[in-house]
This record gives C-alpha cells, sequence and structure tokens, in this order.
C-alpha cells in the first residue's frame, strides 16, 4: 500500500463522508425513535459523528428483514460457487478501500493508522476472500446405513444470526464473524461497539456493492444494553456469535436461557502468559513480547499480559523490556512515526490507570505508569512493565486491556505450567526455548486455545482462534468457524431395494 505521512492522513480523514444511520434491508435508516449518540475520537477528544442509537425496535426491524432474507431463499439457498463470488467482490472492494477503512477504525478508536492500512484492512479482505473460496469446496456426507436406505448428513445455514463484537479491531472483529456466517448462507444482523460503529456501516454498504442481496446483512448501531440486549434476547435470531468480555458474554447466555435457548458462541477475555526459559532466544523473546503487549495499545484479547520468566534470565529479560518498552512511546495514531495511540476512551484510560495505581502497590515499577495529554486528549497511557507481583495481585489476574505488562518469574517447568494455568482464561500463551521436547511438553500442559512456540499470536485464516475456560469456547478463523454458523440435518430417504430385486 501507498505510504502516506500524517499531512496526507489527516487530509484525508477531512474528506471522508461518515455513515451515520442504520443498515437495514439495503437501505441507511434513522433509528425508529431518531435518537442519536456520539462516536468520538480519542485521539483529540473531539465528537467524530452523531450516529443512529438503534434500540429493540430496530433491532426487530433488522431480524424480520434478516428472516425474509433467509427463508426466501435469494442468499441462503443459492449456490455456494454464487456465494463465493459476491465474497470476492467484497474481499476486492475492501482491498479497493483500504485507506478509507483505516482512517475510520483509526479515529473512532484511536489505533495507528498505519497499522490499520497494513494489518486490519488487509486483513478483513484477506478472510472474506479465505472463507469466499473455501465454502465451494466442503462436501456433505452419506451415512454407511447399507442398502435400502440413504441417509444425507447435510451441512445447513442457522438463519439469523446476531453478531455483537468488539471496539478493539472494529472490522476484523466484524469480519471474523460475517465472513464464515455469510459464506454458509445466513443473514446477520451485526452490532458494532458504540466506541467504533463506523467502519461497519461502511462495510455494510460495500457488500451491497459487491452484490450481497438486501437484508442479508444488516447493522444496528447502539449501545450494548439496548440494541446489543435486544438481539440477545431476540426470539427469531437462531445464534449469537459475541467477541468482547467476560461479563458481558455471561449476559448473552443469561439472555439466551431466558429467551429462545438460542446458541451462543462466545470468544471472550485472556490473560496470556508468555513463558520464557533460559535457553530462549532472549532478543528475539524480548522483542516478541513488547509486540505482544504493545501492539494496539495493549487492546488485545490475546495479549501477552504476564511474562513468565525464568529467575536466571529474569534480569537480562527485565532490562530488555524496558529497552523494548520505550520504543512504544504513545503518539498520534495518524503519524506513522507512533508506535501506540491513545486508548479507546478517557474512561477506560481511566480503568487502565486504576490497574496501575494497583500495581505501585503489589509489585516493581520498571517503567511507564504515566497518563500523557496529546492534543487535548488525556486518553494516552506509557508502555508500562512491573516485575515481582504475587500470584494473586489485580495485576496478575486481571484482564487490564492496555499497555501494561507484569513479569513474574520461576524456578522449574512445573512451576512454569503452575503459574500460566492459574487464571481463569485460556485464550492464548506462548512458549520460549530452544528444547523441542520441552516445547512440545509444555505446550501439551497449557490451557490455551493457541500456543505459539518461538513467536507470540501465531494466529491465520488457516487455524482456528478461540478460548478455553472463560475465554469462550467455538472458534472464529479457519474451516472450523463454519461449524459456529451451521446445523448437521439428516435427510433419510428410504428406497426399498429389496422390492425391487
Ligand atoms: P464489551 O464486552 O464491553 O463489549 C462487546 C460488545 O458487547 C459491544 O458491542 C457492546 O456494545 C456489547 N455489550 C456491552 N454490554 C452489553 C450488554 N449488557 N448486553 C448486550 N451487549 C452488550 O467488550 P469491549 O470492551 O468492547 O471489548 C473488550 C473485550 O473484548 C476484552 O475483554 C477482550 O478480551 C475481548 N475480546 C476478545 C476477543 C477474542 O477473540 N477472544 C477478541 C477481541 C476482544
Amino acid at each position: 500500500m501507498t505510504q502516506f505521512t500524517r499531512d496526507e492522513w489527516k487530509a484525508q480523514a477531512a474528506r471522508l463522508r461518515l455513515r451515520d444511520l442504520l443498515w437495514i434491508d439495503g437501505k441507511a435508516v434513522p433509528a425508529a425513535d431518531g435518537r442519536r449518540f456520539a462516536t468520538v475520537n480519542p485521539a483529540n477528544g473531539q465528537v467524530l459523528a452523531e450516529v443512529a442509537r438503534g434500540a429493540a425496535a430496530d433491532v426487530d426491524r433488522a431480524v424480520a428483514s434478516a428472516r425474509r432474507a433467509f427463508e426466501d431463499g435469494r442468499w441462503s439457498r443459492k449456490a455456494p460457487a454464487d456465494r463465493k463470488e459476491v465474497l470476492l467482490r467484497l474481499a476486492a472492494l475492501i482491498r479497493q478501500n483500504v485507506p478509507e477503512l483505516a482512517l475510520l477504525d483509526s479515529l473512532d478508536m484511536g489505533k495507528l493508522v498505519t497499522d490499520a492500512a497494513t494489518i486490519d484492512a488487509p486483513g478483513s479482505a484477506h478472510f472474506f476472500q479465505w472463507h469466499a473460496e473455501a465454502i465451494d469446496k466442503l462436501y456433505d456426507e452419506i451415512a454407511p446405513t447399507g442398502a435400502g436406505n440413504l441417509a444425507m448428513i447435510r451441512r445447513v445455514p442457522l438463519g439469523v444470526i446476531g453478531a455483537v463484537v468488539p471496539w478493539n479491531f472494529p472490522l476484523d472483529m466484524a469480519t471474523w464473524k460475517l465472513a464464515p456466517a455469510l459464506a454458509t448462507g445466513n443473514s446477520v444482523v451485526l452490532k458494532p461497539a458504540e466506541q467504533s460503529p463506523l467502519s461497519a456501516l461502511r462495510l455494510a454498504e460495500l457488500a451491497s456493492e459487491a452484490g450481497l442481496p438486501d437484508g442479508v446483512l444488516n447493522v444496528v448501531t447502539g449501545y450494548g444494553e439496548e440494541a446489543g440486549e435486544a438481539l440477545g434476547r431476540h426470539p427469531d435470531v437462531d445464534a449469537i456469535a459475541f467477541t468482547g468480555s467476560t461479563p458481558v458474554g455471561k449476559l448473552f447466555q443469561t439472555y439466551a436461557g431466558q429467551s429462545n435457548m438460542k446458541q451462543v458462541w462466545l470468544e471472550t477475555g485472556g490473560k496470556s502468559p508468555n513463558l520464557v526459559f533460559p535457553d530462549a532466544d532472549l532478543d528475539a523473546a524480548a522483542d516478541k513480547a513488547a509486540f505482544g503487549i504493545f501492539f494496539n495499545q495493549g487492546e488485545v484479547c490475546s495479549a501477552n499480559s504476564r511474562l513468565l520468566v525464568h529467575e536466571s534470565v529474569a534480569e537480562e529479560m527485565a532490562l530488555r523490556m524496558v529497552t523494548r518498552a520505550a520504543a512504544y512511546q504513545p503518539g498520534d495514531p495518524l503519524d506513522p512515526a507512533s508506535r501506540m495511540g491513545p486508548l479507546v476512551t478517557r474512561d477506560h484510560a481511566d480503568a487502565v490507570m486504576g490497574f496501575i495505581a494497583a500495581g505501585r502497590q503489589s509489585a516493581r515499577l520498571l517503567c511507564g505508569g504515566e497518563r500523557i495529554t496529546l492534543d487535548g486528549s488525556d486518553a494516552y497511557v506509557q508502555p508500562t512493565v512491573f516485575i515481582g507481583a504475587a500470584p494473586d495481585a489485580r495485576i496478575v489476574r486481571e484482564e487490564i486491556f492496555g499497555p501494561v505488562l507484569s513479569i513474574q518469574t520461576f524456578a522449574t517447568e512445573a512451576e512454569a505450567v503452575a503459574l500460566a494455568n492459574d487464571t481463569p482464561y485460556g485464550l492464548a500463551a506462548s512458549v520460549w526455548t530452544r528444547d523441542l521436547d520441552r516445547a512440545l511438553r509444555v505446550s501439551d500442559r497449557l490451557h490455551a486455545g493457541t500456543v505459539s512456540v518461538n513467536t507470540v499470536d501465531a494466529l491465520s485464516a488457516m487455524t482456528p482462534f478461540g478460548g478455553m475456560k472463560q475465554s469462550g469456547h467455538g472458534r472464529d478463523l479457519s474451516i472450523h468457524s463454519f461449524d459456529k454458523y451451521t446445523a448437521l440435518k439428516t435427510v433419510w430417504v428410504s428406497y426399498g431395494s429389496a422390492a425391487a430385486s
């Protein structure tokens, strides 16, 4: 992609046309009651747009539109190869609009525009393409019944999917749900996070331009307690695909239990451990450990927030982490020289500073720990490293979702594994060692959906992503993501072979 300067990004930002209405039945419409809410640019605290505040009546309209589309087969009964063509066109349109989509996410939630333009937006195109290309290569099954019976095991779309996503990767989290849900023939009602609604609205428009029939994808922007809850409780939604915090994930299970027992797939929080053994390449481990916690301001579900280091190399690693952290000072997210942006909101920066205050009581602060004001916004927080917190300290146990690393030490492999697993979460883990036996042995024992060895956050369209324990269940990405959006249906035909013979 063309590299833009800060001034060029700013000029493009000034020219953006922000979509600020709900997207229902292939049209941009206001909320039924006309209400709106402000979405704020955390880099300067200014209101970007007043966006339609969807609530229960709007969710009803969107679900009804999705249901009509599903039942009349305009998408659900299209041949997989035809759905593939539409989604490939969408991938191409996303590629053509990378700068715009990147800017929307950067302005809305503070991520570096360079990351959004080189990782998030191209990633979205890639994930749509990957799922589209996979969908006409999957075969159904015939059960081994014997003569006189033909039992087909079909994989069928579920119907109407409610996708509820967070603000940390607005375009990509929406894509992770939409690509497999749409490829398998479902209709979707997407509820983006209230902090970052803009890219989802543009994506819906691009999907329509790509040829996705009206009603197949609807976007209801609004608050979690309004639009989100209405979707979670809706009697005509077949499944919820949720990414967000663990407490809200549990609410969706309650909503389902109290309504129509819809399926609920959860990708929730994390407190991922990164284990460094003494034989590791410490420079590489430190580079990746810093990326693992400071990338995207640490607002990453699988952030490597706990660095567990063998005591014999703890001091060397701690020194390296301080040096690496220094390179991640926050700055203007539209400046290609910046390494971190602001946190998503002032409130979230308050919460992160609360964790840092607790950390100062329970551990030794190695670097960072301060809040910074830039361009009139105090949502920026320095990259922060603590060492020596007890296993029960808040900074060790709770998801901070900010640029705060906690280093702990261990003496034995067994202790390392025990510390790593001593958490309610189980999303990701990393292991650094040159000893293959140890790498595999430790990987076997870690409770995590993904274990990265000699890297962090290994992730691709080809491999499933998701959690164990209270990091959720179900998997995004890969062929396995189709499981969430389809049901197995048996069609048994008895054809009387005995009579004919
Ligand atoms: P959140 O749980 O506050 O919000 C996520 C979504 O749920 C938003 O759309 C929000 O509007 C909606 N919501 C909030 N309250 C609701 C309610 N009472 N009823 C219905 N819907 C409601 O999470 P967040 O702050 O947007 O995102 C951060 C969280 O997301 C972190 O915990 C992070 O670990 C998690 N996350 C997980 C993954 C993963 O794949 N496991 C990926 C990214 C983020």
